[in-house]
Parts: C-alpha cells; sequence; structure tokens
C-alpha cells in the first residue's frame, strides 16, 4: 500500500516537472528549446510529424508483419492498380504509443530494401521532400540484392508481391 509520504513526494515530483518544463519552454532560450519550436508551442501550432509517405507506398503490409509490438495498423483504401497484377488497398498507419523506434519498418520495407528508393514510412518523421517515383515502374525495377537477402525481406511481404520479387531474382 502507498504511504501518504510517497504520494507527496510522488505529487512533488510531479509537480515540480510541470513547473520546470513550463519555465523551460517561456523563459529558456535557445539552448534548451529550439526558437522555432518554442514559438510553435506557445501559439499552438506545433505540427505532427508525417510517418507515411501514402504515394511511395505499394500497401505490401511488409511493415506491420515485421513490427515487433503491432504499432502498424493496415488501413484499407480505394483500391489503386499499381501494375496488370499488384493492387494496393490498404497503407499502413503508425501507433506511436505502442511503437519502440526499432526503425524495422523504414528498413524492410521493401522500396527501400529491395527497390533502392527512398522508405515510405519512418516512425519519427518521413520528411516532406521527396522525389516523385512511379510506383508502377518501380516494381518493373530490376532487384540487386542477393538471393539471401531477398528471402529474408519475401518472407513479410504480402503473398502476391513476394511472387513479383520471387518472379525478378
Ligand atoms: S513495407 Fe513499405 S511499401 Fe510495404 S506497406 Fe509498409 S510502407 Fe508500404
Ligand atoms: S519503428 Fe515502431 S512502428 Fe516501426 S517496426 Fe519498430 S516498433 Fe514498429
Amino acid at each position: 500500500m502507498i504511504k501518504l509520504a510517497e504520494l507527496k513526494n510522488f505529487a512533488k515530483i510531479f509537480l515540480t516537472g510541470i513547473y520546470e518544463n513550463l519555465e523551460r519552454i517561456i523563459f529558456g532560450s535557445e539552448r534548451y528549446t529550439s526558437l522555432e519550436m518554442r514559438k510553435a508551442i506557445l501559439t499552438g501550432t506545433v505540427k505532427i510529424p508525417k510517418t507515411v509517405i501514402e504515394e511511395l507506398c505499394i500497401g505490401c503490409e511488409g511493415c506491420a508483419n515485421v513490427c515487433p509490438t503491432n504499432a502498424i495498423e493496415m488501413i484499407p483504401i480505394e483500391p489503386v492498380k499499381i501494375t496488370e497484377n499488384y493492387v494496393k488497398d490498404k497503407i499502413p498507419k503508425i501507433n506511436p504509443e505502442k511503437c519502440v523506434y526499432c526503425l524495422y519498418c523504414h528498413d524492410f520495407c521493401p522500396v527501400f530494401s529491395v527497390f533502392n528508393e527512398i522508405s515510405p514510412i519512418h516512425p519519427r518523421d518521413v520528411g516532406e521532400d521527396y522525389i516523385e517515383i512511379d510506383v508502377s515502374k518501380l516494381l518493373q525495377k530490376k532487384v540487386e540484392i542477393s538471393e539471401e537477402q531477398i528471402n529474408k525481406i519475401s518472407s513479410i511481404l504480402s503473398i502476391n508481391l513476394r511472387r513479383i520479387i520471387k518472379d525478378k531474382s
């Protein structure tokens, strides 16, 4: 059972933390908080970073399958025909409360690991500046990684994409 003294201590630490953080945000110099971030906090305009570039994602489910904490949910979308035999019908969404920032989703994503383009997923911030690529041409690109790597990556992909990649190797 928690004693009163422990509760008082806990409340003191909690309140001190709140006070120090507010003091840091309001009066701190850029040594503690960047001026840009301080301004965004004070004006309520903090931007939530983007974690998925939907246009680059091919909806293969690899990130969701490799995630060790099940932090990625595949959200259904209006189907988009990418090639004659491949349709994208879902895109990933990261739950930040479950993410442990291992970066497996980023590193195993076939757009990055197989086709050598930037990864369409990053748990912190995928960034806004990216080169537009034609995903239909992406799936026709020559695969230049070893068979061992292809086998490893293929094992986490949706069966449809696994077949496409295997056919190319
Ligand atoms: S592994 Fe990459 S391409 Fe596949 S669903 Fe995830 S982000 Fe999209
Ligand atoms: S970085 Fe987060 S979302 Fe990505 S695989 Fe690791 S735990 Fe899952």
